[in-house]
């Protein structure tokens, strides 16, 4: 098994144990790879080893793997534009990925929506929550996002999947907790209010454990697939 099939294979056990550490079924969470600074190769090897999903933070680096693994003949990946999105790199995002985690404000949406090519089915959207209430985080306060998310419920080219956050790093697993149990609660209020929204992205490597137990469905992890990034060539 080379490093990343085995590291995958690490990280696909612990979701594992903190499922069952909470009685959830294991089903219920979504692994999604952060492949961002990494190379097409490393990607790849994930791939061999199963993974399908994979997050990207910057726009054109993506479109450029998505490119490259289409043109390869890998048709059954999920791509998932994670970074913040600037208007001018909007339409990248709508006509090449599969999902957009970081929506927060109704222009982005709109654009999106717009930009969406009409062979393709909507655009997964999940709307940002800045959750810790850091000034320098993207996302919008949970106070705003009723008004948010009904308009963004309303565009033909997205379809509202559910909220993403970031929670800023916390001293230990009961603060995490805290945090991530007020996701789960916005959460539980979408979905009770729009059919299509099934989706909480929730928990990286350092605080998956707290964001399953609060009921994470995606987890985005990064390092401990593919290990510390480098970002001197960027
Ligand atoms: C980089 C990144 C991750 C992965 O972080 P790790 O700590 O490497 O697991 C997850 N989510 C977002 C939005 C990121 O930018």
């Amino acid at each position: 098994m080379n490093e990343i099939a085995h590291n995958l294979a690490q990280v696909q056990h612990k979701i594992l144990a903190a499922t069952e550490r909470c009685g959830r079924a294991p089903e219920e969470v979504t692994l999604l790879a952060v492949s961002k600074t990494k190379p097409v190769s490393a990607l790849a090897e994930a791939i061999a080893a199963g993974q399908r999903a994979f997050g990207e933070n910057y726009v054109q680096e993506g479109v450029d793997k998505i490119r490259y693994f289409a043109e390869n003949g890998e048709e059954a990946l999920e791509w998932h534009f994670i970074g913040p999105l600037q208007s001018n790199k909007s339409r990248l995002v709508a006509e090449h990925f599969d999902w957009c985690h970081t929506v927060d404000r109704l222009r982005i949406a709109t654009r999106l929506s717009e930009q969406r090519p009409v062979e393709r089915p909507p655009l997964n959207v999940l709307i940002q929550i800045n959750i810790s209430d850091e000034q320098s985080k993207s996302g919008i306060a949970l106070s705003e996002l009723e008004t948010l998310a009904s308009d963004v419920a309303a565009l033909p080219g997205l379809v509202l999947r559910g909220l993403m956050a970031i929670p800023a790093p916390e001293p230990d697993y009961e603060h995490q907790l805290a945090v991530c149990q007020k996701m789960a609660a916005a959460f539980e209020l979408l979905k009770n209010r729009y059919a299509t929204v099934d989706t909480l992205s929730l928990g990286m490597t350092d605080d998956m454990d707290a964001a399953i137990a609060a009921g994470s469905t995606m987890v985005r992890i990064g390092t401990a697939i593919f290990g510390a990034r480098d970002y001197s060539a960027r």
